[in-house]
């Protein structure tokens, strides 16, 4: 006989065991207590949060025949019915199967008929939103008048999709994902009870990857401890799910350290080829980065979930945290976040993690480069003050009218992309401009430049240039060859300013 699985063998028996629902339980025990059972209750909440073991024990408790109790016997006829699902009383329909059309038309025929060995009557329809209008509104017709003695449990995931004619004749609960520690709890138990030894690690990734649901956690379990020989290890349980190991993430977060792209690529395309569950791998690498802005901000903060997948060293986990600052780590999140959302909603989720990591060097890099600009400009305001001053003690006057080097540039541009005017072209490159007032230029030769220079400044080439400069730009140009603006003025000045400049002088007037 098959091996009963751990979701059935640990299914709860007792309101104690369902775990993470103390709301809903709380006021489904004072319910029974003080005898105020509804007709019709709707469970909602994600999958496999306890919505229909719940509903089972709600029967449970109603016809056990010391019931209604808070506390059923688990021992009696009707209570060891209920649990193998024998009970002639309790009926199971299931709205996603085949849509309930003909069970509700049963449950017409037969709802008016007395319990058969308990008290009630419970009727529990799972996934109730995918009946059909038809059922829903045969179902509707039953509510209105509800036969004495009969409950009717429905459960959904999706609430919003019953008709509000049902919904208003249910009490509502709400179901809630688990939290992940008390998934971790609850496995931690199970497996000491079943006498299988596990990492605690393990059981984080398994319970991280159920979403809060208690039934897919112990599934995953269940195939975790059939892949083992020994021990349930991280390891087994990241290659049972194909996600990201230890390894990896490390990979991931010093290449990042290290803004090696070729290297980030090179390790996505591997993960992808390992059959690495890419989104999983950009979740973890979130939560690692989460758990490094934790520790960082606090060094004695306990033991942080990214810690776990990374590795349970936290030596190696500060090492990580020296080389990336907290601003790189929000942006790591934020870029990352933003993958999974694209990355979910498409086929090819390599793409947007491509992509992130693109943004995540290239930004460091920017950031880098953003830093060295700014000195560079606190470096140049310093070298203008000092100019000004001695601007002013020399009574001279600057004032900025072009910016020589672009109009330089956007000047050969044109000559070059011109065939009568590519000649100058040739001439002009290797000089280098010097001062521009919007109509004298002025340029400068290199000394191995002689033979372009001697063109340039034959008085026929010359005034061509001047003419085609000025045809080019819309105003009348004088060309200056190897001579100093306001050279008459201050023979110091220019060799002042490009030390300033270097080499962008402005003209004084
Ligand atoms: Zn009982």
């Amino acid at each position: 006989m098959a091996r009963l699985s751990l979701y059935r063998k640990w299914r709860p028996q007792g309101f104690e065991s369902v775990v993470g629902q103390d709301h809903v339980i709380k006021t489904l025990q004072n319910a029974i207590e003080t005898s105020r059972i509804v007709h019709a209750y709707l469970f909602a909440g994600p999958r496999g949060t306890g919505k229909t073991s719940t509903a089972r024990l709600l029967a449970k408790a109603l016809n056990c025949e010391k019931g209604p109790t808070t506390q059923p016997c688990d021992e009696c006829e009707s209570c060891v019915a209920i649990r193998e699902g024998r009970s002639l009383d309790v009926f199971e329909i299931d709205g996603a199967s085949n849509r309930g059309i003909d069970e509700i038309r049963q449950l017409r025929e037969t709802v008016r008929f007395k319990a058969t060995q308990g008290k009630y009557k419970i009727y529990i329809i799972d996934e109730i939103h995918m009946l059909t209008i038809e059922a829903f509104n045969a179902l509707l017709k039953t509510l209105e008048e509800p036969p004495e003695n009969v409950v009717f449990v429905f459960a959904t995931t999706e609430p919003q999709k019953v008709p509000a004619t049902i919904l208003s004749r249910c009490q509502r609960f709400t179901f809630r994902r688990i939290p992940t520690e008390v998934i971790v709890d609850r496995l931690v138990e199970i497996s000491e009870k079943e006498g299988v030894k596990v990492e605690e690690g393990a059981l984080h990734i398994i319970a991280e990857t159920s979403q809060g649901g208690m039934r897919d956690a112990l599934s995953l379990l269940d195939q975790a401890m059939a892949f083992s020989k020994d021990v349930v290890t991280s390891k087994i349980v990241q290659e049972m799910l194909g996600l990201t190991d230890a390894e990896a993430l490390t990979s991931f977060f010093t290449i990042l350290a290290n803004q090696d792209l070729k290297g980030g690529l090179e390790l996505i395309r591997s993960a992808l080829f390992g059959g690495k569950d890419l989104i999983y791998f950009m979740e973890s690498a979130m939560q690692v980065a989460r758990s490094l802005l934790v520790v960082n901000a606090d060094k004695t903060a306990p033991l942080q979930p990214g810690e776990i997948l990374l590795s349970r060293d936290r030596k190696d986990f500060l090492q990580i945290v020296k080389t990336l600052d907290s601003v790189y780590l929000v942006k790591i999140i934020e870029t990352l976040a933003e993958a999974v959302q694209k990355g979910k909603q498409t086929a090819d989720p390599e793409l947007f993690f491509d992509l992130a990591l693109v943004t995540l060097i290239e930004d460091k890099e920017k950031s880098n480069e953003i830093e060295s600009l700014r000195s560079l400009v606190e470096d140049q305001n310093k070298k203008l003050t000092e100019l000004e001053k001695k601007i002013g003690e020399g009574k001279s006057q600057v004032k900025q009218k072009y910016d020589v080097v672009t109009y330089w540039k956007e000047m050969l541009e044109k000559l070059k992309s011109k065939k009568d005017t590519l000649e100058f072209y040739a001439f002009l490159v290797v000089a280098q401009p010097v001062a521009f007032d919007g109509h004298n230029l002025y340029i400068n030769f290199p000394e191995t430049y002689e033979f372009h220079r001697a063109n340039v400044v034959n008085p026929k080439n010359k005034s061509l240039i001047e003419a085609k400069l000025g045809e080019l730009t819309g105003s009348t140009i004088k060309l200056h060859v190897d001579k100093t603006p306001g050279a008459k003025k201050d023979p110091d000045f220019l060799a002042k300013t490009q030390d300033v400049f270097g080499g962008t002088i402005l003209k004084p007037e």
